[in-house]
């Protein structure tokens, strides 16, 4: 005498539909993120030269101790705003004419130390 109960028992639970949805598009959302990552990984390696985490961390620290600073042996004024510099290294750099550093951070050579190193870790 109670057509009610047999009725909800027969009939597939609502929520339980809902659910394996969420699940189909969650695992599509992983699928298209995971291809996503994949292709900018691919990107990365073609556009930049490879730098080992290592090597990355080892320059910030030389960096930190001033190897990569170079004093500015040479100054020229190239317009109101810009100094043209050359440091000791040789490799010129461009300065804020206000600026009153006597030296400067070299990224021709940090760049050069990267790559050197770069190479050297790879063997
Ligand atoms: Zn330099």
């Amino acid at each position: 005498m109670k057509p009610k109960k047999q009725k909800s028992q027969s009939t597939p639970k609502p929520e339980n539909d809902v659910s394996t949805n969420l699940d189909k598009l969650r695992a599509k959302l992983d699928a298209s993120l995971k291809e996503s990552q994949q292709s900018s990984e691919r990107q990365e390696a073609l556009s930049a030269p490879q730098m080992p985490p290592q090597v990355i961390l080892r320059a910030r620290q030389l960096e930190k101790k001033g190897k990569f600073t170079k004093p500015i042996v040479k100054r020229t004024p190239l317009d109101m705003r810009w100094d043209s510099a050359e440091l000791e290294c040789g490799h010129p750099i461009r300065i804020f004419g206000s600026s009153e550093e006597a030296s400067n951070t070299c990224r021709e050579c940090t760049e050069a130390w990267l790559l050197r190193q770069a190479r050297k870790a790879k063997r």
